[in-house]
């Protein structure tokens, strides 16, 4: 590893890599720092046999009209799909026939619109405070929120859920977004394998800590997800709290994906999307034949996530496969067999999946996004005011962050 470089990047993920292809185009010298022996963070694709990579963080180029990420993957050589995602469509009517499809959409509508509506006002209050408390969908509309924040609507600020902005256009990336993300990082140098300890900014120059040894920068753009700050996994000398404060009102909610091969999958329509159960908060969703392959992707979030990896990987399928057996039969179970899974709360450089606000605490997301001293400075989805839980928010907090660094060097 290198013992000094201009700007040091700490965290090679969707924001780290956007803000050292940035600094690379100023000329400047900067290396990124990655504590995984890969790069991407929680974008991450791997390969399930040939032709079949899995998103197993990001999956969808979310507004993806306005997503840089889109027009870097097509830079890239790589295929963006634009089937429409299966939420925006009917579930198939299996155990949630059409017209009680039809009911929930349009409580799920009015819930939104409320929000909407009143988000702004004050006091902050929790997302859950919009349910109708006589509506027989609020559980069904909770585990939806569960797939959004990655928490359940009680634990979730209006205001930030209010001021999350979506253009509606989902696409997707045949090769994988995980694949696209860390191969746009070519160029920049990296140093995996590198967790930073400590960032001390007490003197002249700023002493970076890692196992390899110390380096000192000019600057250093820290990237990590906000439960790393808030569990001070990476600590500052002298110590920020108000950073770790900041980080500890926007958690990382918790959703994870497993993916189950499915046989004789042909019987299934491409995309199509089923619940487990419409009348449970605790539900899985799933995503049949996603790209026409005969997988199944099965989305769990909140609690019932949490719930699921204190059991072990193991949980997640025998979840899964209750539910779709009460969906089609007991016969249905010797037709899928688990093939992937990733625990995000339980890995030590994630620890969760993406960030909410808690009640209250929406103003966090610009605390933690302000630089300090004019050297220290702050990326990540998290520091994202409308964008924030996406690898594109992640890209555009990289770019405003790596812009503040080279503004800097003219004070320096
Ligand atoms: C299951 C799941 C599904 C998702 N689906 C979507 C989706 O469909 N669309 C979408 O846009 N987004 C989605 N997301 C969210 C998206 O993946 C993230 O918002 C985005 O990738 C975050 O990028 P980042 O750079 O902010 O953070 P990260 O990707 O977490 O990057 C931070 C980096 O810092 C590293 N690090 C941590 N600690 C240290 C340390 N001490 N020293 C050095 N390095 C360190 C980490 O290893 C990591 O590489 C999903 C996430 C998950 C988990």
């Amino acid at each position: 590893m290198a013992q000094e470089a201009e700007v040091v990047i700490v965290g090679g993920g969707a924001a780290g890599i956007a803000a050292g292809r940035r600094l690379r185009e100023a000329g400047i010298d900067c290396l990124l720092l990655e504590a995984r022996a890969r790069l991407g963070g929680r974008a991450w694709t791997v390969d399930a046999g040939p032709d079949f990579p899995l998103d197993l963080g990001c999956g969808w180029l979310h507004s993806a009209d306005r997503n840089p990420w889109t027009k870097i993957a097509m830079a890239l050589g790589l295929t963006v799909d634009r089937t429409p995602p299966p939420w925006g469509r009917r579930a198939m009517p299996i155990g949630f026939p059409l017209a009680e499809q039809a009911s929930f959409e349009a409580a799920i509508e009015d819930f939104r619109a409320r929000l909407d509506a009143a988000s702004e006002a004050e006091p902050d209050v929790a997302a859950a405070q919009f349910l109708d408390p006589g509506s027989r969908w609020n559980d069904l509309i909770n585990a939806i929120g569960t797939y959004v924040s990655g928490a359940e609507l009680d634990r979730v600020s209006a205001r930030d859920y209010g001021r999350y902005e979506d253009s509606g256009v989902n696409w997707r990336v045949v090769e994988g977004y995980g694949m696209a993300i860390a191969t746009y990082a070519a160029g920049v140098p990296v140093a995996l394998n590198t967790p930073v300890h400590r960032i001390d900014h007490g003197g002249r120059r700023l002493r970076i800590e890692t196992p390899d040894g110390t380096m000192t920068a000019d600057a250093v753009i820290v990237t990590v997800p906000s439960n790393v700050l808030a569990e001070e996994g990476l600590r500052f000398t002298p110590a920020l709290p108000d950073k770790v404060d900041a980080a500890a009102g926007l958690p990382l909610g918790l959703a994870d994906k497993l993916f189950l091969s499915l046989s004789e999958a042909d019987e299934f329509e491409k995309e199509g999307r089923l619940f487990g159960r419409p009348d449970r908060r605790g539900t899985a969703t799933f995503h049949l034949r996603p790209f026409g392959r005969p997988l199944i992707e099965v989305y769990f979030g909140g609690n019932l996530a949490t719930e699921l990896e204190a059991n072990g990987d193991a949980a997640f399928f025998d979840f899964a496969k209750s539910e779709l057996v009460a969906l089609f039969g007991s016969g249905f179970a010797r037709r899928i067999a688990p093939v992937h899974i990733h625990r995000w709360k339980a890995d030590p450089f994630a620890r969760g999946s993406y960030s909410y606000a808690l009640p209250g605490k929406a103003e966090c997301r610009a605390v933690l996004a302000a630089p300090v001293e004019d050297r220290l400075f702050f990326a990540g989805e998290a520091c994202s005011r409308h964008d924030y839980s996406t690898a594109h928010g992640a890209y555009l907090t990289g770019i405003a962050a790596a812009e503040q660094a080279i503004a800097a060097r003219h004070t320096r």
